[in-house]
């Protein structure tokens, strides 16, 4: 397959006097591109360059926050402990996000196509 070496310049589109008039008439304008060659990434399986569907990227930062929040509980340990009925089934509630939380920080960029994982 071949593959196309991606610029680093950022995308610039400029709509002149003679696009917003059309626009202003027709209710739409058609320009050639909308995205960055930065912005794609090529698909294995269906074998066309295409924008990926890329998870959220402040999962890690999320994550982070969690893990600060499982420290201010661990000291707050003894008060905690001492109420049976609240603090500790919802410490336990808090303790399992850490799943799903983790599933999405390994989250990949997506083929909005097929599915398939994009590096
Ligand atoms: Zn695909």
């Amino acid at each position: 397959m071949d593959v196309r070496p991606l610029p680093t310049k950022q995308l610039e589109v400029d709509i002149g006097d003679a696009e917003a008039k059309f626009y202003a008439e027709n209710g739409y304008l058609a320009v050639e591109r909308v995205t960055t060659d930065e912005e794609l990434a090529c698909c294995p399986r269906c074998a066309s360059w295409m924008k990926p569907r890329r998870p959220w990227p402040h999962w890690k930062t999320a994550r982070t926050i969690y893990y600060a929040g499982f420290g201010v509980a661990l000291c707050a340990g003894p008060v905690v402990l001492a109420d049976a009925f609240v603090l500790i089934p919802s410490l336990m509630l808090y303790l399992s996000a850490v799943g799903p939380l983790n599933s999405f920080v390994r989250q990949k960029a997506t083929c909005t196509r097929c599915g398939s994982h994009m590096s």
